[in-house]
């Protein structure tokens, strides 16, 4: 099959992007939407059910942050500033359907938020302030940084291999919070004997996914609100087997329409036990 990029000269170039944070939320849902239906599309292929004509879509130079005139140089206007997992498997552009200058995206392992990120983070919402409408923490299924904070959860003496040097383990003590608050919210749902359990480890990673998520969107949110006014922060999780985000585990195609693509920043505490629980009622259906 082809997938066509096509770039019309005689298009308009102006450059409209989302007024508010609504509005830039619904534009990444639909990229997401987009570049899921897109992967079906060569699943389908692949598998010999259908045979289509090209995939075209539609590019815009200003939008790619490449100049339309020779020498000059294009404005930097972003409209969600994001903060992802450096894990290859999770090309924020391509996962959201975006642009290169849609997006000011910071990437780190775990999405976690060290002082260098919120440095990159104090710039956008600052300098950049005009454009970005809305701040995202993307986290994704299979985490690497995630799987290792768990597995030294789950065996402390295995500390010292898998957190070898001091910025490894500095990385995964950020994860830590939301591994140990996920593991409350199991045994409370399911009792001190969900430990035992075959797949305690894979329900742990799975929720402190999400987990993680939610807490580096609640330390967002109090950053962001210190250096700017009115940028509201939210959280999603892509799922790469579905190639879909949630701010829920999917459990199927049934799932799709009833999981909202993100959710709002925990306003306080309280509020992670109830995010835990609904993470948990989610793998209660496996
Ligand atoms: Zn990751």
């Amino acid at each position: 099959m082809d997938i066509i990029y096509r770039f019309d000269p005689h298009a308009p170039l102006e450059s409209k992007g989302p007024k508010n944070n609504r509005e830039s939320l619904k534009l990444l849902a639909n990229g997401n939407e987009r570049f899921a239906k897109l992967v079906e599309h060569v699943q389908d292929i692949g598998s010999g059910k259908r045979d289509l004509p090209p995939k075209i879509i539609p590019i815009n130079p200003i939008k790619l942050g490449v100049p339309i005139v020779s020498g000059l140089e294009p404005a930097h206007e972003p409209f969600a500033l994001v903060l992802g997992c450096a894990d290859a498997r999770v090309p924020l552009e391509h996962i959201l359907d975006c642009s290169a200058n849609d997006l000011f995206v910071v990437r780190v392992a775990g999405n976690v938020l060290g002082l260098e990120c919120l440095g990159s983070v104090d710039y956008a919402a600052t300098a950049l302030r005009k454009s970005i409408q809305s701040v995202i923490v993307m986290g994704h299924t299979g985490c690497g940084a995630v799987t290792a904070a768990v597995d030294i959860y789950l065996s402390p003496s295995d500390f010292a291999n898998i957190a070898f040097s001091h910025a490894v383990r500095s990385l995964l003590d950020r994860v830590m919070l939301a591994v140990r608050g996920s593991a409350r919210a199991l045994e409370s749902a399911f009792g001190s004997k969900v430990q035992k359990a075959k797949y305690y480890r894979d329900w742990l990673i799975e929720t402190s996914i999400y987990m993680n998520s939610a807490v580096t969107a609640y330390d967002l949110q109090r950053e962001v609100d210190a250096v700017t006014k009115g940028l509201h922060v939210s959280y999603s999780v892509y799922d790469m087997a579905w190639t879909r985000i949630g701010a829920l585990p999917f459990r199927g195609a049934e799932d799709f329409d009833s999981t909202p693509h993100f959710a709002p920043a925990p306003k306080t505490s309280v509020d992670f036990p109830i995010i835990a629980q609904q993470v948990i009622a989610r793998l209660g259906k496996e």
